[in-house]
């Protein structure tokens, strides 16, 4: 039944579902061992699972001086950023051991290759800048001076953080095509979710048949909301305000990268893997600090013939409540003055949550307010 049902859904990305997932080899521990990043460790895992398909291991120099230089892999299929494995020296033996930070082994990878790359040419490209406030930046420089290529076999993957909320791409395909979804908008956020993002995924609902409500809980900046209050946020507001039979909540695993327009591009792609025909670029998408422009995020789609990316972003600008109209609305539907229009900073929010005070409804939601304060309060 499922198999028929998920035959109607896009195809992933370079027309296949990739499974890298596989049994623990025999020897494994006499390898020679490599010790991933967490951000690495999650690429590994998105390469297990599909999300990150046609990939089916860490890039070799032909992918990545392409996937730099014009944004798509050797074969010419659309491809925002690396995805690399950086190590000190060059293994020794044709295969090696991964693991993470605690020791733990997670994976095998037959090497195909070991090169040298260019980190401020990678930054410039990809970032758009070389400077190492950047947090991607800093990652970047601060990695080992080699990627080594090859495909890997996971035959260990990590606990996901929110078990119930972790669902790989063929399990996404799956629930759509069990309710019965053909066309389905996927939201990114690292945010929690207030009126004006519960607006844009409604109009983007309105047009489709579900909503994969798509929170990215791996590694972020410090300083932004911990996943837990997050999820808990989603949570509160679904159960209150979206009808549950077109809304699917689920934890995307990816690390934030900060690359702005290219991560956009690059969040598309790992959706359309799960299943997703529609995704919702917001203004800023991916950015921090004021690195890149505004509208950046969605300017680097014209870069493609649509049919090439498959997936179909879709544009929104900066919405709010507007008292004279009476509803939420942006620049492109409400024709008031600012003054007419409930707007209120990040900053702004952050001091009357931290000083127990809910926002404006039109802002947020009562709900989702009280977690967050809670949260400032813990
Ligand atoms: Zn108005």
């Amino acid at each position: 039944m499922t198999a028929v049902a998920t035959e109607r859904l896009i195809k992933p990305h370079g027309g296949g579902l990739v499974d890298r997932t596989g049994e623990r080899p025999d020897g494994v521990e006499s390898l020679e061992r490599v010790t991933l990043t967490s951000r690495e460790v999650s690429d590994l895992d998105m390469i297990a699972s599909g999300a990150l398909s046609p990939l089916a291991g860490f890039m070799g120099r032909e992918d990545y001086e392409r996937v730099v230089d014009e944004m798509r892999l050797a074969n010419g299929l659309v491809w925002a950023l690396p995805v690399c494995l950086a190590v000190a020296a060059a293994p020794t033996g044709d295969r090696v051991a991964l693991g993470d930070e605690g020791g733990n082994l997670l994976a095998v990878l037959d090497v195909d290759e070991v090169y040298e790359y260019d980190r401020a040419r990678e930054a410039e490209r990809c970032f758009r800048t070389t400077d190492e406030a950047h947090p991607g930046v800093a990652r970047l420089f601060a990695q080992h001076p080699l990627y080594l290529a090859g495909r890997v076999t996971v035959f260990d993957r990590p606990t996901p953080e929110f078990a119930e909320l972790a669902k790989d791409p063929a399990e996404t395909r799956d629930v759509f095509g069990e309710r019965g979804w053909r066309r389905v908008v996927g939201f990114q956020t690292r945010n929690p979710i207030h009126r004006a993002h519960e607006y844009l995924t409604k109009v983007a609902l309105e047009t489709v048949d579900g909503l994969l409500v798509h929170p990215l809980v791996g590694d972020t900046k410090s300083d932004d909301v911990p996943a837990a209050t997050r999820v808990e946020c989603y949570r509160v507001l679904l159960d209150g305000y979206y009808p549950a039979e077109r809304v699917l909540l689920s934890a995307f695993p990816a690390a934030m990268r900060y690359a702005g327009p290219r991560e956009a591009v690059w969040h598309a792609i790992c959706r359309k893997n799960y299943g997703c025909s529609h995704f919702i670029v917001g203004r800023d998408h991916a950015g921090v600090g004021d690195y890149y422009g505004t509208s950046d995020a969605q300017l680097i789609f014209d870069e493609f013939e649509a049919h090439e990316l498959d997936i179909e972003p879709i544009f929104f600008e900066h919405s709010f409540y507007c008292r004279t109209c009476g509803s939420m609305a942006s620049a492109k539907t409400c024709p008031h003055a600012s003054d007419d229009h409930v707007f209120l900073s990040g900053t702004k929010v952050r001091e009357l949550l931290a000083a127990g005070e809910v926002p404006p409804e039109e802002f947020t939601r009562h709900e989702v307010a009280e977690v967050l304060i809670e949260a400032y309060r813990a």
